[in-house]
């Protein structure tokens, strides 16, 4: 489904700072990809990647078939394909939570507006706030909005769901609430690659975890394999910081 062959990328302001470096890995349909790794190893770069929210200098990067670095593929088509939910939620603050669902489905995917409602409607449902369709994002909890920004994300129906940090923002009595929600996502067969702190979700439901620092891919495994018999020094030094 993700096929990364060989991605690099370079900033150069304020500093020169290589943010990939060589970096090859493939996700295959259906599994639960988590990356883990110190600040500033490259991890949200490497996800922007992903939907071409930041072009990679040099490698490939295939999704489903797509060659998303290639000039001629529509970076609109990607963005349909790949969706993207931050740590910030980034609702549209002006719209309810109901538009925040149907605006993207009845422009992009050509529903109508009483199509885009029910899909809508019925996803509200699944992560637990139909009772605030009518309502403005300001007026939601933290994980309220973001648990919104997943069902949005979902309505477009993308072959791949990419979370950065979804649950960093949160207060801690919310993050739970999130996380229940991407495991049933996860459940449900969606292609999902999630950077985030949260060890237990990584222990539960990744099929894999990805260990970056310094820009690279220094290692990955099962959840077994990170969790009890880490190879590298530098996996083995940031496990022991964080558990
Ligand atoms: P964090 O855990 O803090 O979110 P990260 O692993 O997501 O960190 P990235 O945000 O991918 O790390 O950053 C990797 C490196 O690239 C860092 O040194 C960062 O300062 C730099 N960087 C990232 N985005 C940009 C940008 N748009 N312009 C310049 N430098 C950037
Ligand atoms: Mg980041």
């Amino acid at each position: 489904m993700i096929e990364v062959k060989n991605i690099y990328k370079t900033f150069y302001v304020p500093h020169e700072v290589q943010a990939l470096s060589n970096v090859s890995h493939t996700v295959d349909k259906g599994q639960v990809v988590v990356v883990i790794g110190p600040s500033g190893s490259g991890k949200s770069t490497f996800l922007r990647c992903l939907n071409r929210l930041e072009y990679a200098d040099s490698g490939h990067i295939f999704i489903d078939g797509i060659d998303i670095l290639s000039p001629k593929t529509n970076i609109n088509k990607i963005r349909e394909e790949v969706g993207m939910v931050f740590q910030s939620f980034n609702l549209f603050p002006h719209k309810t939570v109901l538009e925040n669902l149907t605006i993207a489905q009845t422009v992009v995917r050509k529903r109508t507006k009483k199509e885009a409602g029910e899909v809508a409607m019925e996803l509200l449902k699944k992560v637990g706030i139909h009772d605030k369709a009518g309502v403005y994002p300001t007026q939601l909890s933290g994980g309220q909005q973001q648990r919104v920004a997943i069902a949005r994300s979902l309505a477009m129906e993308p072959k791949v769901l990419l979370f950065d940090e979804p649950t960093s923002a949160l207060d801690p009595e919310m993050v739970g609430e999130v996380l229940d929600v991407m495991k049933t996502v996860a459940k449900e067969g969606m292609t999902m690659v999630v950077v985030t702190h949260e060890m237990g979700f990584a222990r539960e439901v990744a099929d894999e975890v990805v260990f970056m620092d310094q820009g690279m891919l220094i290692e990955k495994g099962s959840p077994e394999h990170f969790f009890t018999n880490p190879e590298s020094d530098r996996t083995k030094a940031f496990l022991s910081q964080i558990l």
